[in-house]
């Protein structure tokens, strides 16, 4: 579809641009929204008006004072949308194992691997990307978020961990093997230990220009010992790797800073310690367990349950698969129906950036309503992010919040497929896709 741009030559050259809706989602009553007219300033990027037209009213581009209206009548519209859980610097596994890329491929390289997987997110609609550890390339992605932020790149409004904190030999590649002549194996993660020592770690990723600090809770970090496929039946299993006090010394310290904080947890044991703790954001956390719902819920902790990586190391069709699918997917469901917040973060990088849309098609098959889905993938992605603490509002299309907005194709109630398909794409009150028709 063409989209109608209205220039008017002899107008002075506007700060303001006008777009003509039909079919608005709001994110807020999770209702689609009709007629609804929304005023941008192209130099704040910030919706400043929204109003609903006469029903029949066809809008006169003359009266729409002053300069140039977009008419995004016919399509569906979305507020931006939000990855809250990626890492840019990782492509699919299924290309290349994450140890491999680390290892093997080079700052340049990944470098500009991200650069074209931002492209390729926010040409999905994607606008906003919480980001959740460079895995190995230290604090890369700060200077990475603000290249974006300074135009020189198209990509998401990026919010960034820089290094995750684990506990001394808690989250880093297995060196047990290492040889006389050193370590060639890259740190990931920003070791720490006690409650000094992990306040002093948060306040070194704020420093290194971290939004978000991310800790792991526990990891699988036994990985020689229990070699995949070594001894069947056998799993490498999770480790907490932080004592109550320090999560609670972590969490006191990011938010004293204003900043938001996330734990990577799978074990029910160290969501519940994780979530007692009052992290923002829960990431993971698959393993069926009332008991972690049950803290989740009192604490008021947003739920990313990155199915979709998961369902990328799911691997064949088996009677075994089938069913752990099954039980992350219904776990899932569970924490919706318990009423816990959820943000859509696919653990985008294990799969193509670009696809990010597979995490909101997952949530769909756990048995979320659409409608919830949608405002998973936007409005909280906003509040995983950091809601007001990000200094600027977006997933929500009203006066003051980010024109950040996606037009579809199409009926997403009926055909979610339609997700896929994004043909206007604008962050920041600037259109990145849009096949626009110049008409006077
Ligand atoms: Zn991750």
């Amino acid at each position: 579809m063409r989209i109608r741009r209205a220039m008017e030559p002899a107008q002075p050259p506007s700060d303001s641009l006008t777009i003509h809706t039909s079919t608005l989602f709001d994110s807020k009553s999770k209702r689609f929204l009709p007629n609804l007219s929304l005023t941008i300033s192209t130099k704040t990027g910030l919706i400043t008006k929204v109003h609903t037209r006469e029903e029949h009213a066809l809008p006169n581009h003359n009266l729409t004072s002053p300069g140039t209206v977009l008419d995004l009548r016919g399509l569906t519209i979305l507020p931006g949308l939000v990855d809250a859980h990626t890492h840019i610097f990782l492509h699919p596994y299924s290309e290349t194992s994450s140890l491999h890329q680390m290892r093997d491929e080079s700052l340049v390289e990944r470098v500009v691997r991200a650069t074209n997987h931002v492209k390729a997110a926010l040409l999905a609609g994607y606008t906003t990307y919480r980001d959740l550890g460079t895995e190995g390339l230290r604090d890369a992605d700060a200077n990475f978020r603000d290249t974006i932020n300074r135009g020189l790149i198209p990509g998401p409004r990026m919010f960034v961990a820089t290094e995750c904190i684990a506990s001394s030999g808690g989250y880093e590649t297995r060196l047990e093997n290492t040889g006389p002549g050193g370590a060639t194996a890259p740190r990931i993660s920003d070791p720490a230990d006690g409650v000094y020592g992990v306040r002093a770690a948060v306040r070194r990723r704020l420093c290194a220009g971290a939004d978000v600090v991310k800790f792991y809770a526990d990891y699988r970090k036994r990985a020689l010992r229990f070699p995949s496929g070594g001894w069947p039946g056998v799993r490498n299993p999770n480790v907490l790797l932080f004592t109550q006090e320090e999560m609670d010394a972590m969490v006191d310290e990011a938010h004293r800073s204003g900043a938001p904080i996330a734990a990577h947890a799978q074990s029910p044991e160290a969501v519940v310690m994780a979530a007692n703790a009052g992290v923002d954001t829960l990431e993971h956390g698959h393993l069926p367990s009332e008991e972690a719902l049950e803290a989740m819920k009192k604490n008021g902790t947003i739920f990313v349950p990155t199915l979709s990586v998961f369902d990328v190391s799911l691997p064949g069709g088996d009677e075994g698969t089938r069913r752990a699918r099954k039980a992350i997917l219904g776990h899932t469901k569970a924490a919706f129906d318990k009423g816990i917040k959820i943000a859509a973060g696919g653990d985008t990088g294990a799969f193509a950036h670009g696809d990010n849309a597979k995490e909101v098609e997952l949530l769909v098959e756990a048995g979320i309503p659409v409608e919830d889905v949608l405002q998973a993938a936007t409005l909280h992605g906003w509040e995983a992010c950091g809601g007001d603490r990000c200094g600027r509002r977006f997933g929500y299309l009203a006066e003051g919040w980010a024109a950040d907005i996606v037009a579809f194709e199409g009926d997403l109630t009926r055909d979610l497929g339609v997700l896929r398909r994004p043909v206007f794409v604008m962050k920041d009150g600037k259109v990145y896709k849009g096949d626009l028709e110049d008409s006077a």
